[in-house]
């Protein structure tokens, strides 16, 4: 069938004179909205003098204090909330990566944006409604697998809600039901891969793979296009958090070059996240987003702590929504190790062009004799020699000096047996900190 490549050319194909008047008269009335609904926000605004009518143009954003996970947490459960609890319909509450669960409250109306907010995003990668779309995510509290549900749902594909883990039975479903479309945090798309091969499973041969959502978590370029040569899929970063609803974000398109963040929904802002000032264009800061259409629970420059820049240029795709950079991690994922400022993906990075190794790894953070040290133990994959001691040796000499060279300091690398590290049901765990504590 015929389709047209948008899923909503009205709000996909504006200008920036048009996103830009569209963010105004939203923000507008996001912030009427939560002046008025949400005491949280008024006593807020109160304390510094700012009203709804104090937004006059899109500059007057800055005069909005932030909102911070901190805020959430103080206000557990529901204490941020613009609408009354009887006008919610669901709540969602993040997974809890770094500290407390914090709880998100959504109308009916919210739902559907968020369906239409990712429903376009995968529409925008080639799926259309004779797609059979699986879901890995667990269908819980996180936002992954709902999220996706209602999405592929709305765009009109078969939906196949396996839900996470158990790798047989998701390989079942790919060869029984055809399918061509896959959400999956890049860990366990890697996974998948694993089981495949022992299974005697070819992808290209066996099934009708063909696109696959990846996000979640960071990950870098080469671990994307392992994933691409591994599963024979195209595979597009996903970019979502709970507080903002989850995924839908931000999705790269078929440019593959860096992620378009839906501006119809959300204003983008990156900021140093010392002295919150904006950073001059193009560089890495923290990403803060301002939610546009939220009914329950809006959220005013919500710090997201998450690290990135926006792409300079115009996409070739058209469409003018800004692109975000992969994520480099977040402001409190990074590690200092002797006063020196490390991001796992920087680790991931380096490790993800060996072709000897696979794609799982762990960094432990240890302390011997009062020295602070880092170990980093990777997997082999099935390309490497693993009787050949020798070629092993300089292998682990080679990575020692590549990881050196990017963060640093020297760290003791192992190179381990495949399947030896531990497997994670949800997000991968990449980092132990065993430091000692003084
Ligand atoms: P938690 O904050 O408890 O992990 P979420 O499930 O809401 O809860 O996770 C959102 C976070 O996941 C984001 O703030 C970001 O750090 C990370 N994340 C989501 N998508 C991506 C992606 N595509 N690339 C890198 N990191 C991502
Ligand atoms: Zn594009």
């Amino acid at each position: 069938m015929d389709y047209s490549p948008y899923f909503n050319p009205e709000f996909e194909l504006l200008d920036r004179g048009q996103i830009e008047a569209l963010q105004l008269k939203r923000l507008q009335d996001t912030m009427a909205h939560c002046y008025h609904g949400s005491p949280f926000y008024r006593k807020r605004l109160d304390s510094i003098g700012v009203k709804p009518e104090s937004i006059k143009t899109l500059d007057d954003l800055r005069r909005i204090p932030f909102t911070t996970k901190q805020d959430l947490r103080d206000t557990y459960p529901f204490g941020i909330a613009s609408v009354p609890l009887d006008q919610c319909v669901r709540l969602h509450s993040s997974s809890g990566t770094t500290g407390n669960p914090t709880v998100v409250l959504h109308s009916a109306k919210d739902l559907h944006e968020w369906a239409n907010a990712l429903a376009r995003s995968l529409w925008m990668v080639g799926c259309r409604p004779e797609d059979v779309f699986q879901n890995t995510s667990g269908y819980g509290m996180f936002t992954g697998g709902l999220g996706f549900q209602y999405a592929a749902e709305l765009l009109g594909m078969l939906t196949v809600p396996a839900g996470a883990g158990n790798t047989l039975r998701q390989l079942k479903f790919f060869t029984d039901f055809g399918t061509t479309v896959v959400h999956a945090i890049p860990s366990y798309a890697a996974r998948l891969y694993e089981v495949m091969c022992q299974q005697g499973i070819d992808p290209r041969r066996d099934t009708k793979l063909k696109i696959m959502a990846i996000g979640a978590e960071p990950h870098s370029e080469d671990t994307r296009k392992r994933i691409e040569d591994m599963l024979g899929v195209k595979a597009y970063n996903s970019f979502g958090m709970s507080e903002m609803c989850g995924p839908g974000v931000a999705f790269e398109c078929k440019e593959q070059n860096g992620m378009h963040i839906w501006e119809d929904y959300y204003i983008v802002e990156i900021v140093d996240p010392d002295t919150l000032e904006p950073v001059p264009e193009g560089e890495v800061g923290e990403l803060v987003l301002t939610t546009l259409n939220r009914e329950a629970m809006p959220l005013l420059r919500y710090r997201t702590r998450d690290l990135t820049r926006i792409l300079p240029g115009k996409c070739p795709c058209g469409r003018e929504h800004k692109r975000l950079d992969r994520m480099k991690g977040r402001s409190d994922d990074m590690m200092i190790l002797k006063g020196v400022n490390i991001f796992p993906i920087q680790i991931e990075t380096i490790l993800a062009q060996y072709k000897e190794l696979a794609s799982d790894y762990l960094i432990t953070l240890d302390t011997f004799e009062d020295n602070d040290g880092m170990t980093v133990e990777v997997e082999l994959s099935d390309r490497a020699n693993v009787d050949d001691y020798a070629a092993l040796q300089n292998l682990n000499k080679d990575i020692t000096r590549a990881l050196r060279d990017e963060i640093l300091i020297t760290p003791k690398v192992k190179l381990v047996p495949k399947g030896s590290l531990p497997r994670s049901e949800g997000k991968a765990v990449r980092v132990k900190d065993l430091r000692k504590k003084y």
